[in-house]
């Protein structure tokens, strides 16, 4: 190819691709959410605990569980654009990124901005309540799916066949509060490594204030689990009630 034409096609393609990013902007300014709060902490339920990261928590929730501390995020919250989102948690400096609730799933636009930060370079961890379909959630997400128990009043209202669909990189998390609920996570783990052959992080957390730690660190030993013991690590650091933490 002549080098004037080889120019010419490069501005072409260069052209286009600037012209494709803008659309791909301007259409996130149009994608909005309903969010509850933008905050920086430290991951607290599962492998990434004690880890700095920003939270995105997002309004609204189609579950009530017993031990809920998030009731704020049940109607509170502001409209805010992709962009506005991208552009607060860029204010943070921080390279990974939580999204939370309240329920995440919950509204449509959440597996674009999950897609978006992905591609923007963060480390992405979403955490759900279970009860909602997570395959249209991009698989470089980190998703950590909640398994309801007894304890917490909304056990039916697991959607099962997640199981069938987390990957590797993906994680489970069981809060305890009883010897009742531990039983019923057991018998989930149980089946799972049966029927799934992918290896999963299994969090088993105590319920603070509920179960002693030191009581589930038996029970676990004891049954020989291969599950990680996780402590609430935000409810251990910050002082109860606390918001943004
Ligand atoms: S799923 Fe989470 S936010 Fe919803 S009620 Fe249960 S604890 Fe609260």
């Amino acid at each position: 190819m002549p080098k004037a034409l080889r120019l010419s096609t490069c501005r072409i393609f260069i052209k286009n691709d600037i012209r494709q990013k803008s659309v791909a902007h301007i259409f996130l300014r149009y994608k909005s959410l309903k969010v509850n709060e933008i905050f920086y902490s430290i991951q607290g339920e599962s492998s990434f605990a004690g880890w700095p990261c920003i939270f995105v928590r997002l309004t609204g929730c189609n579950l009530r569980c017993s031990y809920c501390d998030t009731q704020y995020a049940y109607d509170e919250g502001r409209d805010a654009s992709i962009d506005d989102i991208l552009r607060e948690v860029a204010t943070f400096r921080c390279s990974l990124v939580e999204i939370t609730g309240g329920e995440p799933l919950r509204q449509e636009e959440t597996p674009l901005l999950i897609h978006t930060l992905l591609d923007r370079g963060y480390g992405v961890l979403m955490e759900t309540n279970g009860s909602f379909d997570i395959s249209a959630v991009d698989p470089r997400c980190i998703r950590i799916v909640d398994v309801k128990l007894p304890g917490s009043g909304e056990e039916h209202r697991n959607y099962w066949n997640n199981l069938n669909v987390l990957t590797e990189r993906d994680e489970l998390k069981f809060v305890i509060g009883g010897r009742k609920d531990y039983e019923y996570a057991r018998e989930v783990l149980g089946r799972l490594q049966r029927d799934v052959s992918v290896k999963t992080v299994a969090n088993f957390s105590p319920l603070y204030g509920n179960l002693a730690p030191q009581l589930l660190a038996e029970w676990i030993l004891e049954d020989r689990l291969a599950v990680r013991l996780n402590l609430q690590l935000h409810k251990i650091i910050w002082p109860p009630d606390r918001r943004g933490v």
